[in-house]
C-alpha cells in the first residue's frame, strides 16, 4: 500500500514542491500588482509563487492554494525555513529551495514600502 490512488493527483500532477524553481519576485504578486499591502510573505513550493500570509488582508498565499491546488508552502520571510502543507493543515518539511530562499532581509515588513496604512496592526486577520 503506497497511498497513490489513481485520479486523486493534483491538478497539474505536480509532487506540491519543485525545487529548483525560483520565486515569482520578492513581494505578494498579487498585492504588487493591485497595490495592496502584506505582513509576511509566504512562498509556493510548487510554483515559486510570492503571496502574503494569512495575517495579511487579501491572504493571497492560501487564496493562490485554492486557486491552483498548490498544496505546499515556504515561508519567505528571512531566517524562517519551514514549510506548511495546506491539506493536512500542519507544518512540515522541505528541501532546499532555490535561492533566493527569502525576500531581501532589507525589505520593510510589513510591505511594500509606501503601501502600508499607519493602522496597519489593526487590520491583521
Ligand atoms: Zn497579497
Ligand atoms: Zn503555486
Amino acid at each position: 500500500m503506497c497511498g497513490y490512488r489513481k485520479g486523486s493527483s493534483l491538478p497539474h500532477g505536480g509532487p506540491g514542491i519543485a525545487a529548483g524553481v525560483a520565486p515569482s519576485g520578492t513581494g505578494c504578486q498579487e498585492c504588487q500588482a493591485g497595490g495592496g499591502w502584506w505582513f509576511h510573505l509566504r512562498r509556493c513550493a510548487q510554483c515559486g509563487h510570492i503571496g502574503c500570509c494569512d495575517s495579511s488582508p487579501s491572504q493571497h498565499a492560501t487564496r493562490h492554494y485554492q486557486e491552483t491546488g498548490h498544496p505546499i508552502i515556504a515561508s519567505f520571510e528571512p531566517g524562517e525555513d519551514w514549510f506548511y502543507d495546506y491539506r493536512s493543515g500542519a507544518m512540515t518539511a522541505g528541501p532546499a529551495l532555490a535561492p533566493p530562499r527569502w525576500h531581501p532581509a532589507e525589505q520593510p515588513v510589513p510591505g511594500p514600502q509606501g503601501s502600508v496604512p499607519r493602522n496597519w496592526e489593526s487590520l491583521l486577520h
